[in-house]
């Protein structure tokens, strides 16, 4: 005998119920509610009857617009929904990161601390972190490249570029991702500075383009 009350249509404070859900292992009624603020949620037939879920739950999360989260400062709560278990929603914040792009987050994730800033903020500060900590990207020191003066022990002035007692020679050679690379021996100065110069643009330029 079926002593199934049918709640579809009609409303438990906020909620609203939309319709029946198949049950689960509990075997327990289970309807799908459209809340007033735009959420839909999934309440058991006893939770709404003795009004414990009057409710998605909204009642409890307040109003985040203005509150900063990392990065981002919420603005408002916008019409961007996900959807959840059961064919629920929930609705996004808009948020503002602080290099101007706009994003749309969870506040619960907002309060958890997850993702707080936008995907190439969050991209760039993990490379930061990176290059602060060792400055090790790629197998490289992005600090070391980044800095143009010889070493303390250079003859020439110019980094990667060493006078030669026993050839006579100038000796180009630059160090990248841990491996040195000989340049060649050459008469002039400036042959062997051309030639560190083009190495570096060889090596150096396409990594320092893509992280500092
Ligand atoms: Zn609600
Ligand atoms: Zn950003």
């Amino acid at each position: 005998m079926n002593t199934l009350i049918d709640l579809t249509g009609k409303r438990f404070g906020k909620l609203v119920v939309r319709e029946k859900l198949p049950p689960r292992d509990d075997k327990r009624t289970r309807w799908l509610c459209d809340c007033d603020c735009g959420n839909s949620c999934v309440a058991y037939s006893y939770a709404l009857r003795k009004k414990n879920q009057a409710s998605c739950g909204c009642g409890k999360i307040k109003d985040i617009a203005g509150m900063r989260f990392g990065h981002l400062v919420v603005l408002k709560r916008s019409n961007q929904y996900i959807d959840t278990a059961d064919r629920g929603k929930k609705y996004l914040w808009e948020c503002r990161c602080d290099c101007g792009q706009t994003v749309y987050r969870l506040s619960e994730k907002l309060r958890d601390e997850i993702n707080c800033s936008c995907k190439s903020c969050m991209e760039k500060s993990a490379v930061n972190a990176m290059v602060n900590s060792a400055g090790f990207v790629e197998g490289t020191q992005l600090s070391k490249l980044a800095r143009t003066s010889p070493n303390a022990n250079s003859t020439s002035g110019v980094r990667g570029v060493f006078f030669n007692r026993r050839s006579g020679k100038w000796r180009a050679s630059i160090k990248f991702q841990g491996k040195h690379h000989y340049l060649g021996e050459h008469v002039k100065i400036e042959e062997a500075i051309n030639a560190r110069q083009r190495a570096e643009e060889q090596y150096f330029a396409p990594l320092l383009e893509k992280y500092v």
